[in-house]
């Protein structure tokens, strides 16, 4: 063993260091199977003077670092270069709750913490804490920071930069900064809070973060709506918000093809209507009042909405069951386009208002480049954030197909850009991205954010080769 790994061992004892291949394994692969790194070591520092140690140690030997939590954004961020020279410092033993304040309406948390748990912790103190995201049971709270995860509820409550407060960050050098304050309020300075969530591990670790809380709601309605068209998804939204003193936690659109993907592979999901439509919308309104008339007030909703012509057909959930399976229906997509085939994937956004156009305009454009292909969109429209899934053409050869990824994103990102949008906006630029950075980014903004990263980490050993073009 060099070194290097003697000392982070002598730091975080036997169970801080794992070396044997075998044993890195699972940390070394990315779901999609897109990335196989290589590393020295996986450690797993289990406080934040131990991640200090770790990072002091590299930053003194200028060996690089990868952050990883659950390892589920799927784009390389959490990877290690092949060459396996780096460290890759996964988080999971730094789990614990530090404090659930109920009355401050904030939980202070290790990043290691599964999401899950930091949303049980929460109701287990009679308050909600909305994040909430297909990955919440193996994402870790410092991944969602890391990504500024979104995730259903953003609607109401914003995405993960929205809701936290404090921070706790172990920088490159290993110095700890500790911005941990649960102030709603704070003009001192620049918001460094601000510049580590979103920025995927290159700046430093985060070890802790405190998170806003909120009531926990209680009277929750969901529906499963069948729009008149497209346009009508944008209208019902704004109806929505309206009609239910913007009660609107989740607005979710689904194509036909992304519903008939996720009935044909996935158990338990079926279509709620007899006739098919071209768009869907899985509709939740939360009050957090035992009973604070969502039921009335979604009927109502959906009366207008019928009136309008908006709604071509809709059912509501009668039983938390029946919500399950709506909400199953969303979820399933995810899960079933794999089994399509070749898939290519964007997670773009756009202006809540051009939603419509951005599928539009990007199904004509695919669809006149590789004729049969199949579009399948999927997405947050509240927060104008849309899956643009690419499935292959049934005939053709699915290497054939994955050979286009470069061509079609970037098809589909000129459309995007075009539109005022972001060529990411949920899984991160990671390593697979880093190239359209380069594309979108203005140099003046690209100037900025390499400053920014000269500054904080001078010896670039924090997430080699992620985010920033070099
Ligand atoms: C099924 C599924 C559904 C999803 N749904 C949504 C959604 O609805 N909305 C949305 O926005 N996203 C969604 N995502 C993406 C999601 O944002 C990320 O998967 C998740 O936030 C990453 O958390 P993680 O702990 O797995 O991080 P990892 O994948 O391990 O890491 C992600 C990045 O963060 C860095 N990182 C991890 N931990 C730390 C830390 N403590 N300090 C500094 N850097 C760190 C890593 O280096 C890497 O760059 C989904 C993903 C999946 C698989």
């Amino acid at each position: 063993m060099n070194e290097i790994l003697q000392n982070i061992a002598a730091a975080l004892g036997p169970r801080g260091l794992v070396t044997a291949e075998t044993d890195m394994a699972p940390y070394l692969e990315e779901s999609r199977g897109l990335y196989h790194g290589r590393a020295r070591a996986v450690v797993l520092p289990a406080s934040t003077g131990e991640v200090a140690a770790v990072l002091a140690l590299c930053h003194e030997q200028r060996v690089g670092v990868v952050p990883q939590g659950g390892n589920t954004g799927r784009c390389g961020g959490a990877a290690p270069a092949p060459d396996g020279r780096e460290i890759l410092l996964n988080l999971k033993r730094l789990n614990r709750i530090r404090t659930v304040d109920p009355l401050d309406y904030t939980l202070t948390a290790d990043a290691g913490c599964i999401l899950a748990d930091v949303q049980a912790a929460a109701r287990g103190a009679g308050r909600f804490f909305p994040l909430s995201l297909g990955a919440e049971g193996s994402c870790q709270l410092g991944g969602c920071l890391a990504t500024n995860a979104g995730g259903t509820n953003v609607l109401r409550y914003g995405n993960a930069r929205e809701l936290t407060l404090g921070l706790e960050v172990v920088l490159p050098d290993g110095r700890v900064w500790n911005g941990l304050n649960a102030l709603r309020k704070n003009n001192t300075g620049y918001d460094l809070r601000d510049l580590f969530i979103g920025a995927e591990g290159t700046l430093g670790v985060i070890t802790a973060a405190v998170m806003k809380l909120y009531p926990e709601p209680a009277d929750i309605q969901t529906a499963f709506v069948a729009l008149r068209d497209l346009d009508a998804a944008l209208e019902l939204l704004a109806l929505a918000r309206g009609m239910s003193g913007d009660a609107v936690t989740t607005f979710e659109l689904m194509s036909r093809r992304a519903l008939e993907f996720a009935v044909r592979h996935v158990p338990g999901c079926r279509d709620p209507f007899d006739t098919a439509h071209e768009w869907y919308v899985l509709l939740v309104l939360a009050g957090t009042e035992p009973d604070a008339g969502m039921s009335a007030r979604l009927q109502r909703l959906l009366e207008s909405a019928w009136e309008r012509g908006l709604a071509a057909d809709a059912a509501l959930a009668a039983s938390e069951g029946q919500a399950q399976d709506f909400r199953r229906l969303r979820e399933g997509v995810v899960e079933a386009q794999p089994l399509e085939g070749g898939s290519i994937k964007h997670d773009v956004s756009v202006p809540v208002s051009r939603v419509p156009e951005l599928i539009r305009r990007a199904d004509a454009r695919v669809t006149e480049l590789v004729p049969g292909i199949r579009p399948c969109a999927f997405g947050h429209v509240g927060d104008g954030n849309i899956h643009y899934n690419l499935s292959q053409p049934v005939s053709m050869d699915r290497e054939e197909f994955l050979a286009l990824w470069e061509r079609l994103n970037h098809e589909v990102h000129d459309i995007v850009a075009a539109l005022g949008g972001a060529f990411s906006a949920e899984h991160g630029v990671g390593r697979l991205k880093v190239g359209e950075m380069a594309r979108y980014k203005s140099p003046v903004e690209l100037d900025l954010m390499q400053r920014v990263k000269r500054a904080i980490d001078p010896r670039g050993i924090m997430n080699p080769g992620k985010v920033l073009p070099e």
